[in-house]
């Protein structure tokens, strides 16, 4: 089969051709319809996001972390609910089976290794994954919906809810209104977040922001830019912030921008030190600031129901569908923003 595949010693990436994997116990195979192309596999290819190590030791990995697809083959010791032909969405990561929530059975894996990343991922015609990470499909979503819905969606989903315990009239800013970002809007709308304020320097991304709903859209450089969020904040600031672009300006910003008691938290990935600028301030207003790493197994579930009832519409997140074979082309679309992409898409 073909794999699209990066290789962790040389920086190597391109199309492979491999063996078809096989399930092992507790493993399903999955007839790979779409996979999301993401800004973190764009990061791994040009070496800004590096230092990870996978599960069994591979230097070559298949890249790929957002998939949707059908079951081929059902391995020993999987549930019957589990047949081939059924429709799926795989979870982002899997459970890593050492962790005392997965010793114990005590609750979701704290450490869960990230699929295309620690172990290979969904750029291929086939991918092996446990039958606890795979989420049933309903036949109104289309697959290039579905495959988004692990990160693209589900990622915001969770800051927004979980980490940022988004409350309805709670007003929410939001820097980086690319993939994530533009679904961080439609969630923090479906939520009751009041007002939504995107920030981002692109026109494009501003204009996208409030179609998908924000009430205000700032180019983070813009002049007085506290005043002007003071000002349609009720002078109180945002009770949440969050940065999906890991940029320290942003973060910079936001913690500036924040209400009494609000909260950052931090989904972009960056290396650079988390300075606190005013951090007299941080205490006497008691802010915090909170990491945000993917989502909860259960927000796939609701998000698919959301998304097939109509409550949440993906129907303009797939930017562009691209064959298998021009992964390469989809990386350097995404990385250099060629036709604004929200999503790009790759079909076996
Ligand atoms: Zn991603
Ligand atoms: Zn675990």
């Amino acid at each position: 089969m073909r794999a699209a595949r990066f290789d962790l010693e040389s920086g190597k990436f391109g199309l492979h051709e491999i063996e078809v994997p096989a399930p092992g116990p507790g493993q399903v195979l999955v007839k790979v319809a779409a996979a999301g192309v993401c800004l973190s596999d764009v990061h791994i290819i040009d070496g800004s996001l590096s230092g990870f190590r996978t599960l069994n030791g591979q230097t070559v990995i298949t890249l790929g972390h957002e998939v949707s697809g059908t079951i081929a083959e059902v391995g020993a010791d999987v549930p019957d609910i589990w047949q081939p032909g059924a429709r799926v969405v795989l979870a982002a990561g899997d459970r890593c089976g050492t962790c005392p929530n997965c010793l114990f059975h005590t609750g979701f894996c704290l450490l869960p290794p990230a699929r295309g990343v620690s172990y290979d991922g969904g750029w291929a015609d086939y991918v092996v994954t446990s039958h606890r990470s795979v989420v049933p499909l309903p036949e109104n979503v289309p697959f290039e919906q579905g495959s988004i819905i692990p990160d693209a969606v589900s990622t915001p989903y969770a800051a927004l809810l979980h980490k940022g315990e988004l409350k309805v009239g709670q007003a929410v800013g939001l820097w980086g209104i690319g993939g994530l970002g533009v679904h961080a809007v439609r969630i923090a709308r479906l939520a009751g977040a009041a007002p939504i304020i995107a920030f981002d320097p692109l026109p494009v991304a501003r204009e996208r922001a409030l179609a998908a709903g924000a009430d205000h859209a700032f180019d983070p450089a813009e002049p007085d830019l506290t005043a002007k969020v003071r000002a349609v904040t009720g002078g109180m600031g945002l009770d949440l912030a969050v940065d999906l672009v890991g940029h320290p300006a942003a973060r910079a910003a936001a913690d500036d921008l924040l209400a009494p008691h609000g909260k950052l938290v931090l989904v972009g990935m960056t290396y650079a030190p988390l300075h606190l600028e005013q951090a007299a301030r941080f205490n006497a207003a008691q802010h915090q600031v909170r990491g945000a790493w993917g989502s909860e197994p259960q927000d796939l579930h609701t998000l698919v129901r959301l998304v097939s009832t109509g409550r949440l519409d993906l129907s303009g997140s797939v930017t562009e569908v691209l064959p298998l074979d021009e992964a390469p082309e989809a990386v350097h679309r995404l990385a250099n923003k060629i036709g604004n992409p929200i999503r790009i898409v790759l079909k076996p």
